[in-house]
C-alpha cells in the first residue's frame, strides 16, 4: 500500500497511526527510519521515526550522528489534536521531500528529525473508542484498591460518556434560557427547584445507597508527571504522578528515545489546549540561568511567529496552584535533565475561536467568570453537531435523570474538525521554525608549512546556527550535554608531539548574542566565548591525515587532508 499523506481532515486513532509509521517506513527507507521503544502497558508499540537521509551526506554525517529536532504527541489520551498536528507536520515534508525539493532534501541531509507521535497509545486508543476520560495510560489503580463514588460509563449504550444531569435543591446548577443548552452555574437568587446536579454520565461503585459524590478515577496516572525532572509524589483533579520517576513502560520509552539521539537540539511535545508555548522557568528555584531562560524564551517567541500563539512562562504565568509547583513535567525533563531546549505546545485556542481575549488562560481554567464561560459555549452551539441535546434516561441508582451536553473532546479539547487542519498548520509551520534553530557547525582545516615535512594543521569548528552545541548552558554545566573535542589520526610514519585528542570548548549559537547584553543595536558588541574553536597539532612527515571532531550537540564529522 503506498504512503498516503495525511491532511488532518478528521481525527485518528492508534490504528492509523501505527499504519502511517509503519507504511512510511516501508516505502521510503531513504528518508524514514522506524524504531519500536518498547511496548505500551496493554502491548501497543511506542513508535519513534526519523525522518533524515538514508544516505551519507554531502558534509560526511551520518544519520544517527545528525543535529535533530526532537517532536512528540500522544502524552495525554484527549489530545488528539497533538497525534494529527505531528502526522500532518510528518506528511507535508515527505511531500515536498518526494517532490524533489532541493532545500528540505539539503537539509534532511545534514539534520533529522525524531518523532514520538503517540506517547500513550492504550489511552488514545482507548478515548477514540468512546471510554470515559483518562488523563494519559492505561494503568491500573493499585492493588487491592476499592474505589466507590460515581464511575463514568455508558448508561445509555449510544457509545459515548455524556454529562448526565437531574434536579435537586441541593444542585449546583440551573437551566438558564440565556444559557441554553448548557447549564449555568448556580447563585443565591435562583430557586431550589430549579437546581441540578451536572456529572458525568455514569454509575455508583461500591455505592452506600447515600452519598453522591465521585469515584476515584480508574486510571488516575499523569505520565506528564511521571518524568525526572524534580520528580515528586503529586495529586490534583484526581491524578497523580505515579509512584517513582519513569514507573510507566511508556515515559521509559521517551526517555530512552531522547537519551539515544545525543545530538537532539530542541524540543517540542504536542499537547492542548490554549494555544500557547510553554517556556522556562517551572517554578522560582529553577536551576536554569537566566541566560538560559532568556534563550528559551527568545527562541519560542521566533517560533510562534506567523501563527497566533503566545509564549508564556510556567512560572508564573501557567501555574494550577501558585503555591504547587508543577512536577515531573517531560518538557521540563528535557531542558533540565538533558540540558535542551524542551517547549510544551499546547495547540488549538477555543476561547479565540469564541472571541475571548484572556491573558492569564490558566487562570479561565480554574475560576472562569460566567461572562466569558457562556460567551465560550454559546460559540460552540452555534453547531448543533456540537451539542448533544438532553434527553431522558432511566438510571439504576438515581431514577429519572437526563443525558446530553457538549461534545467536549471536539470543541474545547480539541477544535471541531472542521478547524483541525488550520490547527495542525500552525503545529507545522512551528516544527518548521524550531528545526531552523539547531545548531549548525561547519569545520575547516587551514594547513601551513612550518618546514621541510613539517606541517602546522589547524582545525576550526564554527557554529552558524542560533543555538548553542551545549544545547543549554545548563547541558554544559550538568554534562547532560556531549563535548566538543577532536583528535587527528596520522598515516604511517608521521608524527605529532601534540596531544592527538583535544577538548574544546562549546560553540555559541548566534541565539546566545540575540539574548546577552548586546542585543541592543545601540550597545552592540562581542559575546565572550563565542561562535568558533579551533585546535592545532604540528606534523611532521608527510600523507594523510584524519581529522574526526565532534560538537556537543551540534553532531560530528571527519576531515581529511593530504599533508607534502
Ligand atoms: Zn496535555
Amino acid at each position: 500500500m503506498p504512503f498516503t499523506p495525511y491532511a488532518a481532515d478528521d481525527y485518528v486513532d492508534f490504528n492509523y497511526v501505527e499504519q502511517f509509521c509503519r507504511t512510511l517506513a516501508d516505502e521510503h527507507p531513504e528518508w524514514v527510519e522506524l524504531e519500536v521503544m518498547g511496548e505500551s502497558r496493554r502491548g501497543r508499540p511506542l513508535l519513534l521515526l526519523t525522518l533524515s537521509a538514508k544516505e551519507t551526506g554531502p558534509d560526511g554525517s551520518e544519520r544517527g550522528g545528525r543535529p535533530a529536532l526532537w517532536l512528540d504527541a500522544g502524552t495525554h489520551a484527549s489530545e488528539w489534536t497533538g497525534v494529527s498536528a505531528v502526522l500532518f507536520t510528518v506528511s507535508r515534508w515527505m511531500e515536498r521531500l518526494l517532490a524533489g525539493d532541493e532545500m528540505l532534501q539539503g537539509w534532511f541531509a545534514t539534520h533529522e528529525v525524531v518523532i514520538m507521535p503517540c506517547i500513550s497509545p492504550d489511552g488514545v486508543q482507548a478515548m477514540f473508542d468512546g471510554s470515559p476520560f483518562i488523563r494519559s495510560s492505561l494503568r491500573p489503580p493499585r492493588e487491592g484498591e476499592v474505589r466507590s463514588g460515581l464511575d463514568p460509563c455508558d448508561i445509555d449504550g449510544d457509545g459515548a460518556v455524556r454529562m448526565m444531569r437531574w434536579k435537586h435543591p441541593a444542585g449546583t446548577f440551573v437551566e438558564d434560557p440565556e444559557w441554553a443548552p448548557f447549564m449555568r452555574p448556580r447563585t443565591l437568587d435562583d430557586e431550589p427547584e430549579d437546581a441540578y446536579f451536572l456529572c458525568d454520565e455514569g454509575e455508583f461503585i461500591n455505592w452506600d445507597g447515600v452519598k453522591w459524590t465521585s469515584a476515584p478515577r480508574e486510571f488516575g496516572i499523569d505520565l506528564n508527571r511521571n518524568f525526572p525532572g524534580e520528580w515528586k509524589p503529586f495529586s490534583m483533579f484526581g491524578m497523580d504522578a505515579g509512584n517513582f520517576p519513569l514507573s510507566e513502560p511508556e515515559s521509559r520509552a521517551v526517555v530512552d528515545a531522547f537519551a539515544a539521539h545525543p545530538h537532539l537540539g530542541c524540543a517540542l511535545t504536542m499537547h492542548t489546549y490554549t494555544g500557547c508555548i510553554l517556556t522556562q522557568p517551572y517554578r522560582k528555584d529553577t536551576p536554569l540561568t537566566k541566560g538560559d531562560i532568556d534563550l528559551m524564551e527568545q527562541l519560542a517567541k521566533d517560533v510562534v511567529e506567523g501563527t497566533d500563539y503566545k509564549v508564556f512562562k510556567v512560572y508564573p504565568d501557567f501555574m494550577y496552584d501558585p503555591d504547587q509547583a508543577i512536577v515531573g513535567v517531560w518538557a521540563d525533563t528535557i531542558s533540565s535533565v538533558f540540558g535542551v531546549p524542551g517547549y510544551t505546545v499546547e495547540l488549538w485556542d477555543p476561547l479565540g475561536h469564541a472571541d475571548l481575549d484572556v491573558d492569564k488562560p490558566i487562570d479561565f481554567l480554574m475560576k472562569p467568570e460566567p461572562a466569558k464561560l457562556q460567551q465560550l459555549l454559546a460559540k460552540f452551539a452555534e453547531d448543533e453537531q456540537n451539542i448533544e441535546p438532553w434527553r431522558t434516561h432511566e438510571h439504576p441508582q438515581l431514577g429519572q435523570v437526563e443525558i446530553g451536553g457538549i461534545e467536549y473532546l471536539r470543541t474545547i479539547r480539541n477544535p471541531p474538525a472542521a478547524c483541525l487542519s488550520d490547527e495542525c498548520m500552525k503545529a507545522f509551520k512551528m516544527a518548521e521554525r524550531a528545526r531552523r534553530a539547531l545548531p549548525e557547525v561547519r569545520a575547516q582545516v587551514e594547513v601551513t608549512e612550518l618546514g621541510p615535512e613539517t606541517h602546522k594543521v589547524r582545525l576550526i569548528l564554527e557554529n552558524l546556527g542560533f543555538l548553542p552545541t551545549s544545547g543549554l548552558e545548563h547541558g554544559r554545566k550538568v554534562g547532560s550535554s556531549p563535548s566538543v573535542s577532536t583528535r587527528l589520526d596520522l598515516g604511517d610514519g608521521m608524527t605529532t608531539h601534540d596531544s592527538s585528542e583535544q577538548k574544546l570548548d562549546h560553540l555559541d549559537g548566534w541565539g546566545n548574542l540575540r539574548t546577552s547584553a548586546g542585543k541592543n543595536p545601540v550597545y552592540a558588541g562581542l559575546p565572550g566565548r563565542g561562535h568558533r574553536q579551533f585546535a592545532e597539532w604540528t606534523v611532521h612527515g608527510s600523507g594523510e591525515v584524519e581529522i574526526v571532531w565532534q560538537a556537543g550537540r551540534g553532531g560530528r564529522g571527519v576531515e581529511r587532508v593530504e599533508l607534502g
